[in-house]
């Protein structure tokens, strides 16, 4: 819970607090290079507008002349007209669907592109406590939402409002004393009707609140089956869900009740719109000066009128879940991406790497009270400091969440240290470009990740432009041909994904290999807790000395016993550095580490 409250206010931001209307100006700057798309969208949905308005023009023209006879040409061109007028308006309902889709798909891909790009940027900070699952909704489910709303509803406000602006020309044309009378009454008439079915929509919410009483009593009561069973409860819980059970019934009732009055009670205030008018009709200034065409033909509109209104009513509603869910991707978007300052270039490190008083804390560290009442939070780092020469190899070990891992990112800069520096080649690694200090490591973990591609690609993903020579001699070097060779298509062989065809310990001589081959100054190496195969072990083990050869070194060791010929050691304990020596050193000193050392090889 504390995490999500924290996603909130992370994610609170200028689209937050701009208006629906800033945010829909700047939904539409992205629309911009598909302009033209657009304007023949528009002018698909005028001309689908226009061809029913016209249609609907000849009502009267049809019963006044036609049908009564008096004039003959009108029925022969009826059929032709008929004909045309539909293909027209077929081509007009084509171009304003298929260009508006045009439209939108452009925008969502780009949107979609560049929430992507954008999100792989943010700080390691803000994936922590973000979920996966929320980020990947933003790109799929929010994006295809905008699309969808924004799309229907720039269709249904163009086209429709040109429909109605249309019908009611006509309407004014032909009688505008009827037509005045129909435009008096119906916002009276729409008033009432909004007032009901508000009332209608909140009646049955309420009972829909009283819906989840069910699934929760029967969770609970399977979740404490053993304790019912125990304590001979099964009677009264019978009884207990009994009564919740009618009481559900009793509301699913109310709610289809409700439902069931409410469309004939709104027809029934609308027919009094109908009624109106035609009490309006007999009174006899009215009656002679309209024609049946005339007539027919103002009923007819007024009908007609209904759906499009009802449509234009309810576009608001679509049109803000569309920009609710726009407003959710550009607070993504208005996130600032990790700081990358430095402007200092490096190619290659010369490997020497210091420590200086580093003090860390996460964002989210839990705070404790100290005696004077003060809120501190807990430090994950404290005061951490040692120097490593070219080469050199720096073993961490400690209990799990000591903060081994916490001083391996910050040396990525996946996170800053709150206090102190980090000095490699004696220069803070602050001042450095991001992508420039991040290719001087490689970084070998337990959790390799895998992409679904030939093992030669994953093996050459940190350094895309290795030759084919290049990439064997990593893959030898690191026991990958062994079992490569076995394969049908060697190191051709696609291994599925997250790599599924490979063993755990194939999957780490693969993670060597792609670090051998990047052959950077620095190493990180968390090992591997579990113990593999022995066979496996030896390829690992001969393969991370090849690996360590040459390079400065940091690893995070979880058995003592690979540790051994590392040139330095710190045991760590709650983010500080407790004891530090090499192996006999520390031996020799019967403190922490000569204790871990005991309970693993006793
Ligand atoms: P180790 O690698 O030794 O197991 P870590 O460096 O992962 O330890 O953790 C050090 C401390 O920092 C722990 O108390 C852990 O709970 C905390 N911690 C680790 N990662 C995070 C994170 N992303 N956000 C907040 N706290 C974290």
């Amino acid at each position: 819970m504390a995490s999500s409250s924290k996603t909130s206010a992370l994610l609170s931001s200028d689209s937050a607090n701009a208006t629906t209307w800033q945010n829909f100006k700047r939904l539409v700057s992205f629309a911009k290079p598909y302009k033209l798309g657009f304007v023949a969208a528009i002018i698909g949905m005028l001309g689908y507008a226009a061809i029913d308005v016209y249609f609907l023009s000849q009502l009267k023209p049809l019963v006044d002349e036609g049908l009564s006879g008096a004039n003959a040409n009108f029925m022969k061109w009826a059929p032709l007209f008929i004909i045309v007028a539909f293909t027209v308006r077929g081509i007009a309902h084509f171009i304003a669907n298929y260009c508006l889709a045009w439209v939108g798909n452009n925008v969502v891909a780009d949107l979609r592109q560049k929430l992507f790009e954008h999100i792989m940027s943010m700080p390691v900070a803000f994936h922590d406590q973000t979920s996966t699952g929320s980020l990947i909704s933003k790109i799929t489910f929010d994006t295809e939402q905008v699309l969808n709303s924004v799309s229907k509803s720039i269709l249904t406000i163009v086209q429709q409002s040109a429909f109605i602006i249309g019908l009611l020309g006509l309407m004014f044309y032909y009688s505008w004393q009827l037509s005045l009378i129909f435009l008096l009454i119906t916002p009276v008439i729409a008033v009432i009707v909004s007032v009901v079915s508000k009332r209608f929509r909140k009646v049955s919410k309420n009972i829909q609140g009283a819906m989840g009483e069910v699934t929760t009593a029967a969770e609970q009561t399977f979740n404490g089956h053993k304790v019912v069973l125990t304590f001979g409860g099964q009677q009264r819980e019978f009884s207990r869900f009994a009564k919740i059970n009618k009481h559900n019934r009793q509301q699913r009732m109310k709610m289809r009740a409700t439902k069931s009055a409410s469309v004939p009670i709104i027809q029934v205030i609308a027919s009094f719109a109908l009624a109106f008018v035609f009490y309006a009709i007999t009174s006899d200034s009215l009656r002679e000066s309209i024609s049946p065409g005339t007539f027919v033909s103002i009923i007819t509109y007024m009908t007609m009128l209904l759906r499009p209104l009802k449509m234009l009513t309810n576009v608001n509603s679509e049109f803000q879940q569309g920009m609710a869910a726009c407003i959710s991707i550009f607070s993504i978007l208005d996130h600032e991406k990790e700081k990358d300052s430095g402007d200092k270039k490096l190619d290659r490190a010369s490997g020497t790497l210091s420590f200086k008083h580093v003090d860390f804390s996460y964002a989210n560290a839990q705070t404790t009270t100290t005696s004077d009442k003060e809120q501190e939070t807990k430090l994950a780092l404290s005061d951490l400091t040692f120097d490593l020469a070219p080469g050199e190899t720096l073993a961490l070990v400690g209990r799990s969440g000591s903060g081994k891992s916490t001083a391996t990112s910050l040396l990525l800069r996946f996170y800053d240290a709150t206090n102190g520096e980090i000095l490699i080649d004696n220069t803070n690694i602050e001042q450095f470009q991001l992508k420039d200090l991040r290719k001087q490591f490689s970084y070998v973990s337990q959790q390799v990740v895998l992409f679904n591609d030939t093992l030669a690609n994953n093996i050459a993903y940190g350094k895309p432009e290795a030759t084919e020579a290049e990439i064997i001699a990593a893959a030898k070097s690191a026991h990958v041909m062994e079992f490569a060779e076995h394969m049908e298509q060697g190191l051709e062989t696609n291994i599925g994904e997250n790599g599924a065809l490979l063993s755990g310990g194939q999957r780490q001589r693969v993670a060597i290999a792609r670090a051998l081959l990047c052959d950077t100054p620095f190493l990180i190496l968390d090992e591997a807790t579990s113990a593999l195969d022995t066979e496996s072990e030896r390829h690992i083990q001969d393969a991370l000395q090849t690996l360590q050869q040459n390079r400065t070194s940091i690893v995070i060791a979880h058995r003592l016993s690979t540790i051994e010929n590392a040139d330095k050691i710190m045991v760590m304990d709650q983010g500080k550095i407790v004891e530090q020596g090499n192996h006999q050193s520390l031996l020799a000193k019967q403190g922490a580490y000569a204790q871990l050392h005991s309970f693993q090889f006793e």
